[in-house]
């Protein structure tokens, strides 16, 4: 269970936005030196700095807790989506990484024309900065305004850098809130250096704005969440020196694994994209893939099971090689067996599907044996005595070829 925090929030309407000057410059030094531009922050409406005013300064948000829960979109909702602007690079760009929630979260999304109603409105403008209403928030926003922006995007823009901010700022809009602000998140600050930090250049937050941004910690005793996520897509990056005991954190551009269990809790119900797991035989060897089209028909030799298309809770990926040495081909959902290849001949080919390392309901092991001697094979199959029952065939009629060993399971499919 992670955290219904993500929902609980202060106010109303709370507009979450993530100023910053210098990306589009010179991003790849800004990945691996954080400075202390690109902050995303809070602003309320009106109406809702009046009642955010109410909160005493212990940060006593329970009274906001009922109301707060009504962020969340219905789930399974089909999300209706607007572009006020932009280029077709740029849209293209935005549901590209807005769809990796959707791989996990029970909601579909419909891109509609300029002139239908929708429930995201997403602008371009580079002087406004990014951010997103929560959630069901938009709702409360004028038809025609924009309820979501980018504000450092062109054409110039790496993809890590459309990651990064496209999931973070839909997290926004499905209803998350900064992971820091986790009841869970224990992060020990220097609250005087903090202060100091985003007080100057460029942001020149007040001491409020900090408390509300940075310091400001969702209740617990209207939440429901696990540890603290260092990895999260919800996540600031904070240098070393805002912490007293050296916590720092790094740019997170992709959903971590926390981020997308969390997502499939809160929209639960998502039928995941699978995929048949063929096996082929040719040249003496079999062969595994997901992609039908890769062989055909020919040589196949059927279908073990499914497998994930895209990577799930508790699946991992399966990693193909190819020997160009003695033909043979691998698939293991360990990396550290092979890695990038390069050793005795082993190419790296990429990543079949997703599969389980443990048994789950509805799946079936797969066993994988190796054939050293001859021709060097490795075979998966979901019927452990098929190797004996070849064998014996074999000596039945007179014919003995190299054994296979059996080296243990491979990893879990759907059957
Ligand atoms: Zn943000």
């Amino acid at each position: 269970m992670k955290k219904y925090f993500y929902f609980l929030l202060l106010s109303l309407v709370l507009f979450v936005s993530c100023n910053e000057d210098s990306l589009s410059s010179d991003i790849s030094q800004e990945i691996n030196t954080i400075t202390n531009e690109n902050i995303c922050f809070d602003v309320y409406l009106i109406e809702d700095i009046e009642n955010h005013s109410k909160v005493n300064s212990e940060y006593d948000i329970n009274s906001y807790g009922a109301l707060l829960k009504y962020k969340k979109w219905e789930n399974g909702k089909t999300i209706r989506i607007k572009f006020l602007n932009g280029t077709p690079f740029l849209q293209s760009k935005i549901k590209q990484f807005a769809n990796e929630w959707l791989k996990y979260a029970n909601l579909n999304f419909e891109y509609v024309n300029p002139y239908q109603n929708a429930d995201i409105r997403i602008n371009f403008d580079n002087s406004g900065g990014s951010w997103s209403y929560i959630g069901t928030d938009c709702n409360y926003i004028d038809a025609n305004k924009p309820t979501m922006n980018f504000g450092w995007f062109n054409s110039n823009t790496p993809d890590y850098e459309f990651s990064r901010t496209v999931i973070h700022e839909f997290g926004h809009a499905l209803g998350l809130v900064h992971e820091h602000q986790s009841p869970a998140s224990g992060i020990q600050w220097n609250k005087q250096k903090v202060y100091e930090y985003y007080g100057g250049a460029p942001n020149y937050w007040s001491k409020e704005k900090v408390d509300q941004n940075i310091f400001y910690k969702y209740d617990h005793t209207i939440t429901n969440y696990s540890s603290f996520d260092n990895k999260s897509i919800m996540l600031y990056s904070f240098p070393s020196s805002l912490s007293l005991n050296g916590w720092s954190s790094g740019w997170n551009t992709v959903l971590s694994v926390k981020d997308k269990e969390f997502i499939a809790q809160l929209y639960p119900g998502k039928v995941y994209e699978t995929q048949n797991l063929y096996r082929y035989f040719y040249d003496s060897r079999h062969f595994y893939t997901s992609d039908f089209n890769e062989l055909g028909y020919r040589y196949l030799e059927g279908i073990l099971g499914k497998i994930y298309s895209s990577q799930i809770p508790n699946t991992y990926p399966i990693y193909r090689y190819y020997n160009r040495i003695n033909g043979d081909r691998l698939s293991t959902i360990n990396w550290n067996e092979l890695q990038n290849g390069g050793s005795n001949g082993w190419v790296y080919e990429g990543i079949t599907g997703y599969a389980y390392n443990s048994p789950q309901p509805n799946t079936i092991p797969v066993y994988r044996f190796f054939r050293e001697k001859s021709k060097p094979d490795h075979l998966l199959t979901t019927k452990k005595n098929e190797v004996q029952y070849l064998e014996n065939k074999n000596e039945k009629w007179g014919i003995i070829l190299p054994k296979y060993k059996y080296e243990g399971i491979a990893f879990y499919i759907l059957k």
